[in-house]
């Protein structure tokens, strides 16, 4: 143990190695529900911090843990609700002779490349200061996420996160161009972000959503956008979720591009506005020039109404001002600090010819054993949507181990019955260790196979995140 702190400060430096307990458990921070209730009183599986000061050092990092073979869990922001999977059971199980965590936020530079719409940006950059210091130049990434505010760069690459405006901007995939990254054994790659790079091989794919299983993402290039003219939202209701379901959908297949579609069930949109005790909301959001914003905006309001959606008045509240200005609330998981309270979102990815029956599958599966469902559709595409459930439950007795049994029943019965009616278990979020059964069920043993093979050959002393 001494050897390998004396070869990591030899690395980093002694200053830039933290043994100290608070700093190892604040290594393995989640917001998984799961991973919180067990953390109380929990001790750190991590042996040590280790903060690298750029990729070389990152390199030398895992060139030593995979020659000792001692497993790296990787540290972006900790927003992550999967829970991380290299430090199985953090109280203390599956621990290895001195198990590192890699801290990157020393990688925090950003540089540009205005001429071609390219920013670059260090693993260790929070995506909210990445977007100001955008903004202050007259651009924008148009990438943010609730957790916009929590999460990192490398985090964001490696769960391939969502933002609220993924209808003009895309996801994190859409938004990557080229990525470096650091392999298991030390060698660093990386991508080139000239047009047709990735025509064939597109390397930097494998990396993006993998959570860190086969490399550490150092840094990601970027598209980057001219700051939009305008952004304006108009909400509908309906008499039913199908009905707004149904607009939805058309809207998606039209030209009408809005940046922000959601559809609200009463529960959810109920946070945004007085709704109707039944039916549903439907919100827009367009942003970009405002010459052509005024035609889509009118064309989705067309189909609105074809369906027979009533426009709500944009005064004296707006609900798209509400939801936007609410954006950054982290309470979805505030009940998992109450003894016996269990809260969590899943996110599930459906086809349009699919959703409703899983919309209702998931909603028999979860009502008896939640205290609160809300649902909202999110992020749709010409061929399907995610179904965002925010839900909270009471375990009684209001146990660890009673509250930990309750979530496993809630999740087993929703990813059960979403994956029955041919859906997705992960839109976002990751799989990280809540949801890898699920997800070995739902690619099947060929997919796994793949990914496994993959694994071994780039991570063969097994040190990142396991499959
Ligand atoms: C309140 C709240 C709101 C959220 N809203 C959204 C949302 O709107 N959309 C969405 O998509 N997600 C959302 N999330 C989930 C979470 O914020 C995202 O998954 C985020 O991208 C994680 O980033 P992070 O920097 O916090 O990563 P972490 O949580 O630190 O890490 C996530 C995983 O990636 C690995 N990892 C981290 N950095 C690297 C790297 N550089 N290279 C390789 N692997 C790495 C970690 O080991 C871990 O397995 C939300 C979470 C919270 C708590």
């Amino acid at each position: 143990m001494k050897e390998t702190l004396a070869a990591l400060i030899a690395i980093v430096g002694a200053e830039n190695v933290r043994t100290d307990e608070e700093s190892r458990l604040r290594a393995l921070a989640s917001w998984n529900p799961v991973q919180i209730k067990r953390r109380g009183g929990g001790v750190s599986s991590v042996a040590a911090v280790v903060a690298p000061s750029d990729t070389e050092e990152v390199a030398a990092i895992l060139r030593l843990a995979s020659q000792i073979r001692t497993r790296v869990h990787i540290m972006g922001g900790g927003s992550n609700v999967t829970g991380n999977g290299t430090h199985r059971g953090d109280n203390g199980g599956d621990i290895d002779a001195f198990p590192i965590a890699l801290d990157l936020s020393r990688l925090n530079s950003v540089t540009w490349d205005e001429e071609s719409l390219l920013v670059t940006a260090g693993a260790g950059v929070l995506l909210a200061s990445l977007e100001e210091q955008l903004g202050s130049h007259g651009y924008t990434l148009g990438h943010l996420p609730r957790s916009v505010r929590l999460a990192t760069v490398g985090g964001s690459a490696a769960t391939n996160a969502i933002g609220l405006l993924s209808g003009r901007y895309g996801r994190q995939s859409d938004l990557t161009v080229s990525i470096e990254a650091v392999l298991p054994e030390g060698e660093i790659l990386r991508t080139s972000s000239a047009p047709g790079a990735n025509a064939a091989f597109d390397l930097h794919s494998l990396f993006i959503g993998a959570e860190g299983r086969f490399g550490v993402i150092t840094s990601v290039t970027f598209r980057m956008q001219p700051a939009p003219e305008v952004r304006a939202w108009v909400a509908f209701a309906f008499d039913s979720l199908n009905d707004a379901i149904d607009a939805m959908r058309l809207i998606s297949r039209s030209d009408s591009d809005p940046a922000v579609l959601r559809v609200f069930d009463t529960e959810a949109a109920s946070t945004i506005y007085p709704a109707p005790e039944r039916g549903a909301l439907l919100l827009m959001g367009f942003e970009g020039e405002e010459i052509r914003q005024a035609g889509n905006y009118q064309l989705a309001y067309a189909v609105c109404q074809q369906i027979g959606g009533m426009s709500i008045p944009e005064s004296p509240t707006s609900p798209g001002d509400e939801w936007f200005e609410r954006r950054e609330e982290t309470s979805a998981w505030s009940a998992n600090g109450r003894p016996g309270g269990i809260a969590d979102v899943f996110a599930f990815g459906a086809t349009w010819s699919q959703l409703k029956h899983i919309e209702a599958a998931v909603r028999a599966a979860m009502s008896p054993l939640t205290t609160s469902l809300a649902l909202e559709i999110a992020h749709p595409t010409t061929e399907g949507a995610a179904l965002e459930w925010r839900w909270e439950a009471q375990a009684e007795p209001p146990t660890t181990t009673d509250s930990i049994d309750l979530y496993n029943r809630i999740a087993e019965s929703a990813y059960s019955a979403c994956l029955h009616e041919g859906g997705i278990i992960a839109h976002h979020f990751g799989i990280g260790e809540a949801r890898r059964n699920a997800f070995a069920v739902e690619r099947g043993t060929t997919a796994m196979k793949v990914l496994q093979v993959i694994k071994a050959g780039l991570d063969p002393a097994g040190i990142l995140n396991p499959l």
